[in-house]
């Protein structure tokens, strides 16, 4: 589609950092990476959302297998990803041709939050003992 930014980047006429193609889909960074890891698969056919996708094709087991070799690129198979496509404008579609986002590599963030709890509890602790040992001289 002439107006399809997908189809511009699939075609070659706006660049994107490439990470897989093949005969049927290419997989790129995204413009605006939600993650530290953010890749879109994107279908090189032209289809608007996933209710457009025609009876008995098979693109979306495809792109399941393409995230589990870009997964694999990336070394986040076996610590795990998110695999997500949105649906229509209420599903936070933004791009109306056929696209699964790969996002991983948030466990630096999940890290913090733990450890924040944690000093939480220790500090809490500390202060129970300070005041339990003021009260009982
Ligand atoms: P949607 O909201 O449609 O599921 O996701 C569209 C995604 O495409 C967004 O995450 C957005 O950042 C990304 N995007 C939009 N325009 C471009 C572009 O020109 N190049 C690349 N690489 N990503 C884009
Ligand atoms: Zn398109």
């Amino acid at each position: 589609m002439s107006d399809c930014i997908f189809c511009k980047i699939i075609e070659g006429h706006i660049p994107s950092r490439k990470v897989h193609e093949d005969d049927r889909v290419v997989a790129f960074w995204d413009a605006h990476p939600a993650s530290p890891i953010h890749i879109l698969i994107v279908p090189k056919n032209h289809i608007p959302t996933l209710n457009d996708i025609p009876e008995n094709d098979q693109i979306l087991a495809h792109v399941g297998a393409v995230a589990k070799t870009v997964a694999r690129q990336f070394g986040v198979d076996q610590s795990g990803y998110r695999l997500f496509v949105n649906v229509n404008r209420g599903g936070g579609q933004m791009v109306f041709h056929l696209h699964a986002h790969l996002v991983a590599g948030n466990d630096l963030g999940t890290l913090f939050i733990k450890a924040a709890i944690a000093c939480a509890i220790l500090w809490r602790k500390l202060v129970g003992l300070v005041v339990k040992n003021r009260v009982s001289r």
